[in-house]
């Protein structure tokens, strides 16, 4: 903002309250709170301006760091439920608007309970981190979005690049998962820790809602538990 469209409410008698980012000869950016006001004479005639400059860079910055830090989860480091709902409605919104398809892999660890009976509950955090960490691996590109949906499910939002592909990608974060080889001595799928996969995709029209995204790939999840777990199964919907 200008100095000038200030002027205007002081000289109307108003306070003026702005939060402004400036920069300085020696200083390159800082964020400072502005408060000014009129001051009067005896005659309640304006006779100049009062401005106060608080520097809140630091609490700016402390502010930015807290959002961030209210968006990733706490054990795995990656996105937590709550950045993966925003980002999933802003890819939805996008999608809509580009009609463009979008693709959602909803991943579930495969007898985690035994896993945390057989290990203690400790290793299961420490197993749980390292999937988070082999699911970031496999999908590293700008589009892509992983983040832990709740307890020992995970969620990745795939820049998608048609069906044969995507169902690709999929197996190959299952097959990542199995090749990393984390004991699982009480698993009944494999010996090692495996993770079975619902992936869904859609052009998402006018009347769908994001939540039959989320529904489709965890029906195809459901399916990939059925069928035997340690596999990817895709919602089969039709693509227009
Ligand atoms: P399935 O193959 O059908 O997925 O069987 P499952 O045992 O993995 O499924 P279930 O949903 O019965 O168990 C999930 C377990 O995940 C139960 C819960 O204690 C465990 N779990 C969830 N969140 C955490 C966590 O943060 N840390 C640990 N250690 N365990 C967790
Ligand atoms: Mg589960
Ligand atoms: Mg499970």
């Amino acid at each position: 903002g200008s100095f000038q469209e200030l002027a205007a409410p002081l000289l109307e008698g108003e306070h003026v309250t702005r939060d402004m980012v400036l920069s300085t000869y020696f200083e390159r950016l800082f964020h400072v709170h502005l408060r000014g006001s009129a001051i009067v004479d005896e005659h309640f005639e304006i006779a100049g301006t009062l401005f106060l400059h608080t520097d809140v860079t630091e609490q700016k910055r402390l502010e930015a760091e807290l959002e961030q830090l209210s968006r990733i989860d706490g054990l795995t480091g990656i996105h937590n439920r709550r950045s993966f709902d925003d980002r999933l409605a802003h890819e939805w919104r996008r999608a809509r608007r580009e009609q463009s398809r979008l693709s959602l892999i909803m991943l579930d660890i495969d007898a985690f309970k035994r896993y945390n009976d057989h290990y203690g509950h400790q290793e299961g955090d420490a197993c749980l981190k390292q999937v988070a960490a082999g699911i970031a691996e496999t999908f590293q590109r700008p589009g892509d979005f992983v983040a832990r949906y709740g307890g020992e499910e995970f969620a990745v939002i795939i820049a998608d690049e048609g069906d044969a592909l995507t169902v690709a990608q999929a197996d190959r974060l299952r097959a990542h998962i199995e090749a990393m080889a984390l004991p699982h001595a009480d698993s009944p799928t494999a010996d090692v820790v495996t993770v079975s996969i619902g992936l869904a995709t859609m052009t998402p029209v006018e009347s769908d809602d994001m939540a039959s995204l989320i529904q489709r790939a965890d029906d195809a999840l459901y399916r990939a538990k059925e069928e035997g777990r340690n596999r990817v199964c895709h919602s089969g919907v039709e693509l227009s």
